[in-house]
């Protein structure tokens, strides 16, 4: 089996039984320390619900990462720019935005929109965004590269979570985001991976910990991570000087 990032012979990690019932083989990378789910053969059974239902921190990190992106966007992007949460679920996220004030647009493939109606993106369009956000979507990826191939042709700057990898590599009963009650966790992402990926598209990669960014544009590391610490208390800054859109999106809906 190949690693579906870098291409190089990954290994056999270990067994497991995925939603009590399929039979799970996960191989890890050797060379960029990718863990992922050999041939996932469960994955129309395990989105027959799209969002998991033991996701319990759903709405406090999509408020926590509303938040640090607000900060983030306002202070280093282009704040009346256009924003693609990609694959956005529910549309908490680009509701929360545009309450704030950022021109957020939702995409997904798989879940409905109920929270950001009248704010679903083109994708046709191929327009370009500003920057692009993908929240808890590159561990459901089953073959990461074209995926984020597809993300790059609407932005290059692509902010994103995932939990990282620990190292040593946690065994199946030791790491709650393997999530193999569920099934819909296939691909684990470890620093050196998340650079693989950066330096194949030509990008850099920056780090914050269970938030991530891909970009085009240098930014310093540690600046990055102050925002993300300070967002808390800056966040209500940035509110007081952005218009929301809540009401003016309630107009459009009534049309
Ligand atoms: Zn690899």
């Amino acid at each position: 089996m190949n690693c579906k990032i870098c291409e190089h012979t990954a290994t056999h990690y270990f067994s497991v039984k995925i939603m009590n019932k399929y039979p799970g083989e996960y191989f890890i990378c050797p060379t960029c320390k990718f863990l992922f789910a050999g041939n996932p053969s469960w994955l129309q059974e395990a989105y027959k619900n799209p969002i998991n239902l033991v996701d319990t921190g759903l709405v406090d990190r999509n408020i926590n990462f509303h938040k640090i992106l607000s900060l983030i966007i306002y202070l280093l992007f282009d704040k009346n720019g256009k924003f693609l949460d990609y694959a956005g679920g529910y549309g908490i996220f680009t509701r929360l935005m545009r309450d704030t004030g950022f021109d957020f647009y939702w995409f997904d493939l798989y879940c409905e929109n109920l929270l950001s109606r009248g704010s679903e993106y083109n994708m046709s369009s191929k327009e370009k965004v500003e920057a692009l956000t993908a929240f808890e979507v590159f561990e459901h990826l089953e073959n990461p590269m074209p995926e984020i191939e597809k993300m790059l042709t609407y932005s290059s700057n692509i902010f994103f979570s995932t939990e990282l990898l620990p190292f040593p590599v946690p065994e199946p009963e030791n790491f709650w985001y393997y999530g193999f009650d569920h099934g819909q966790h296939i691909s684990f992402y470890s620093p050196d991976t998340l650079s693989f990926i950066a330096r194949k598209f030509e990008l850099k990669y920056y780090n914050l910990g269970n938030l991530h960014l891909f970009s085009a544009q240098k930014f310093s590391l540690s600046y990055l991570k102050a925002l993300k610490k300070g967002a808390k208390f800056l966040y209500p800054f940035v509110k007081l000087n952005m218009n929301s859109r809540t009401f003016e999106d309630h107009l459009k809906l009534k049309k």
